[in-house]
């Protein structure tokens, strides 16, 4: 580093305002440097080794350090950095970009993607087609928006309002008018007498009530993670993704699959709404498409829509950086290194069920209250000393844990009472065992 940590600190402290953080405890602690990365492992402000098990914000997929991606970056912009793709021009790149998606997509009537630069963005431009489509197709009165509690779709007004944490819509008054929440499906914390499957069918039927009452006329697109991320990890109970679309069906909504972090592999597939067979009309992907190591978001239309679109004429929609030339050029490379390393496959027969084989030994642990994830993802729930009955919302166990953690040498998530583990996907079973005997300390020491 040019600075020394304390030169970099004070400057921190004095211009830069970090996301989600509390700072005037970080001002008093010090920020955390990270200096470097190198596969699944970063070294820090004191040369310490840590081992990434969030990768990053659940993106850097291939690890840190890829050869591949930093050689097509190089060599994407000393032809051409960044031309847009307004009016009538664009780059190779988003358009092999595109046609890649087209072929990953779980159907051929998914076949169009308009690209941004983040998740919340690529979930603002599907907004805005549903209501485009919505109008064009003589609904003008379908405008609402169904998502879930529990569900994170990014930060700007109108994803914040499709978020249901309140963490993050009651700092600003939100969420907007016409955004509505349907209960998720997240059991562990739900108290009930019901088990998991039973609790999703709950929800369902809470859902169509909701949707009953705002009147299915006035609703034009629902919106769900397959698997919710920021919200706790929570895996959806059998039968409910599948009654949530069938529920969309009956009521003439939208369903749009929000795979920000569930696209590009974490789940041992390319994406789960193909699996799951849950037929989305869009999906919205990020992070995962270049690892992390430029922006990119990307909204995947179906025909139906955006043909209806196309017909009408002139498409009021895009940014600047729309299908940026050299983060379409890192994406395809990242696609090359997934496949040609055959790491989706491998996270799908060999280090996703090692992962949750490890995963679940932590039921037996005092400290946890559950233990769940799928492939390469996972929450632990934390307990207190006096066992679940005792737990307090604001206790923030997962948040203290995963400061303990960090002593221990692994990066995981502390969100409320549970962390939230998603390592890249390259993770080695000798690594998986590495970040879960650090989070094994890191919970002996809690109490
Ligand atoms: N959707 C989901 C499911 C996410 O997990 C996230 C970010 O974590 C977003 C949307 C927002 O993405 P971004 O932070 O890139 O705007």
């Amino acid at each position: 580093m040019s600075l020394n940590i304390v030169e970099l600190q004070k400057l921190d402290q004095s211009n830069y305002i970090h996301p989600f953080t509390d700072h005037l405890p970080m001002h008093q602690m010090g920020t955390h440097l990270i200096q470097s990365g190198e596969g699944c492992f970063l070294i820090d402000q004191n040369n310490h080794r840590l081992l990434d098990g969030l990768a990053g914000l659940w993106c850097v997929n291939v690890g840190y350090g890829c050869k591949e991606i930093i050689e097509a970056v190089n060599q994407q912009m000393q032809k051409l950095a960044y031309y847009p793709s307004f009016f009538n021009t664009a780059t190779e790149s988003a358009i092999q970009l595109a046609n890649r998606i087209a072929q990953l997509a779980p159907t051929p009537r998914l076949k169009h993607t308009i690209f941004s630069e983040s998740g919340s963005e690529a979930n603002e431009t599907a907004l805005k087609i549903i209501l485009n489509y919505q109008r064009l197709r003589g609904h003008p009165k379908k405008t609402k928006i169904l998502t879930r509690t529990f569900a994170y779709h990014g930060v700007t007004l109108a994803t914040t309002s499709m978020t249901g944490l309140a963490s993050c819509l009651d700092p600003f008054g939100l969420p907007l008018a016409g955004f509505i929440h349907a209960p998720g499906p997240y059991h562990y914390l739900a108290n009930t007498p019901l088990d998991p499957e039973a609790y999703g069918q709950w929800c369902l039927e809470e859902t169509e009530k909701i949707i009953l009452k705002e009147n299915p006329e006035t609703i034009a697109a629902c919106f769900a993670e397959p698997i919710q991320g920021a919200g706790g990890v929570i895996v959806p109970p059998p039968g409910y993704l599948k009654g949530l679309r069938e529920l969309c069906r009956k009521y003439d909504i939208l369903f749009i699959a929000d795979e920000v972090i569930t696209a590009f592999g974490r789940m041992g597939c390319w994406f789960l709404s193909k699996i799951w067979n849950l037929d989305p009309d869009m999906i919205t992907m990020a992070k995962g498409i270049t690892s992390g190591y430029l922006p990119l978001g990307a909204t995947l239309v179906s025909d139906e829509i955006i043909n209806l679109i196309y017909r009408n004429g002139y498409f009021a929609h895009g940014y600047t950086y729309s299908g940026h030339t050299t983060s379409c050029a890192a994406a395809l490379a990242n696609l090359d290194v997934l496949d040609k390393e055959k790491i989706i496959p491998r996270v799908e027969q060999e280090t996703g069920p090692y992962f949750q084989k490890r995963l679940s030994e932590f039921t037996e642990h005092k400290a946890i209250g559950e233990a769940r994830g799928y492939g390469l993802i996972a929450a632990l729930e934390i307990i207190p000393k006096e066992g679940k009955a005792a737990l307090s919302p604001t206790a923030n166990l997962g948040v203290k844990v995963a400061a303990l953690a960090r002593e221990e040498g692994v990066i995981v998530r502390g969100i409320r009472n549970l962390v939230a583990i998603a390592p890249p996907l390259i993770i080695s079973k000798e690594e998986i065992d590495y970040l879960f005997d650090g989070v094994k300390r890191a919970l002996n020491r809690l109490y």
